[in-house]
């Protein structure tokens, strides 16, 4: 029996989401992609990623399909070609999406000889590396020529990765920065029984830090800041979410400051146990700073909008374009990350003032709800997908 005919223009769209960095790995990029994908529309998007530990159950809750490539990396790779192609065609998928423009972006003309009507490539702060190596710029010059359009989470990132592109490149530069939910991270949303299960009192003036502990982070400016803090505000506690190759160095400060008692590391937690850390403390902090003669800055720092979205302040690191999630002085303050006493002094105005500190909290929740939910960066990258790209950020 033939079926019904479907006329090519009535098919849904279908888009192939081509990524490296997915869940169960942690990370921006990773939480960015993932909260992408699972905007679409119920069939309109299959995800092709790597291979990593917790991978099935993980994909098992989803109401999309995940396609798990056998490498734990995916590379732009002969092989990695043909999979990616066979699994467009397979999945009838006439669009693409790169959850990060480098390297995968290579595999945009096979995938367009495949069919790809549009494609979409994001950059993170990863791209800006990229953009400054001479091997790795032409590369992601040639990336930029390729897909339909580029996207940037931050004005300097935009500048930045603008560098390395030609100007039929730079004219596909679009802004999609990341989101947060605010249904999820939100006040009262379990940072009590956080609290309570660290046995800190609800009154402990506490500031929270979560990242994955690499030294770029900050978080041994805020180990450093401490003693200072402490000389004002004697019963802070400082509790470092987040597990990393610096954790190591920075328990080791901690022990040679003598802050064992002020300060807790609870390794790193996950997906779903997040908002109740962000929910925990009366501020959160990040310096964050930038590495490597400016080849690792910090792209935007996600976690600065959930901690937001919890209604905290924030304390962001002057690199990259981390101060974007910020309203410097109103939600939060952005500080030069190199300098201990000026993040002692912000850290300690906004412990000894708490009615400041939730005031500036509940402002930095009404501005992420404002402008940076989900929602709207998922309506925003469909757009993209859909060639509708008038309505240009830049
Ligand atoms: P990036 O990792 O440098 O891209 O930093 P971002 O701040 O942009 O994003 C980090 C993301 O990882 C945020 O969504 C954080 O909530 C999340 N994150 C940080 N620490 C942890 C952790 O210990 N576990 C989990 N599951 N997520 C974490």
């Amino acid at each position: 029996m033939i079926g019904p005919i479907i006329a090519p223009e009535d098919r849904l769209p279908r888009t192939l989401v081509v990524t490296n960095d997915f869940p169960t790995r942690q990370g921006g990029i990773e939480a960015f992609v993932a909260a992408l994908s699972d905007l679409f529309p119920p069939g309109e998007v299959v995800v092709y990623t790597a291979s990593m530990p917790g991978d099935a159950a993980y994909d098992a809750e989803l109401a999309y399909p995940v396609v798990r490539d056998r490498a734990t990396t995916l590379l732009p790779t002969r092989r990695v070609r043909r999979d990616v192609v066979a699994a467009f065609r397979e999945h009838g998928c006439d669009r693409v999406l790169f959850g990060a423009s480098a390297p995968l972006g290579l595999l945009a003309p096979a995938l367009r000889a495949a069919g790809a009507q549009r494609i979409v490539a994001l950059t993170h702060g990863h791209e800006v590396w990229w953009a400054r190596m001479p091997v790795t710029r032409r590369l992601l010059r040639r990336i930029g020529d390729e897909v339909d359009d580029l996207t940037y989470i931050s004005d300097w990132c935009r500048d930045e990765i603008g560098r390395a592109l030609s100007p039929a490149g730079r004219a596909k530069q679009r802004r999609l920065a990341p989101g947060v939910d605010p249904d999820r991270f939100h006040p009262g949303c379990g940072g009590a029984e956080v609290r309570a299960g660290l046995g800190l009192d609800p009154g402990v003036p506490l500031v929270v830090t979560a990242s994955r502990l690499v030294e770029r982070k900050g978080q041994d400016m805020l180990v450093e800041a401490w003693p200072a803090v402490r000389a004002v505000v004697p019963d802070a506690r400082l509790l470092v979410v987040g597990d990393g190759p610096h954790r190591r160095t920075l328990e080791h400060r901690v022990r040679t400051l003598g802050l064992d008692d002020a300060v807790t590391f609870v390794g790193a937690r996950a997906w779903k146990d997040m908002p109740p850390y962000f929910d925990a403390g009366d501020v959160f902090a990040m310096p964050s700073r930038t590495r490597l003669h400016g080849l690792e800055p910090e792209g935007l720092g996600i976690v600065f909008l959930e901690a937001a979205a919890c209604g905290k302040p924030v304390l962001v690191g002057r690199s990259g374009g981390a101060p974007d999630a910020v309203d410097d002085g109103v939600t939060g303050f952005v500080v030069d990350p190199t300098d201990t006493a000026e993040i002692a002094a912000r850290l300690c105005d906004l412990l000894t003032d708490p009615a400041r500190a939730r005031a500036m909290g509940a402002l930095g929740r009404e501005r992420v709800v404002r402008d940076w939910r989900w929602e709207q960066v998922g309506a925003t990258c469909r757009e993209y997908l859909d060639g509708q790209t008038v309505s240009d950020a830049v």
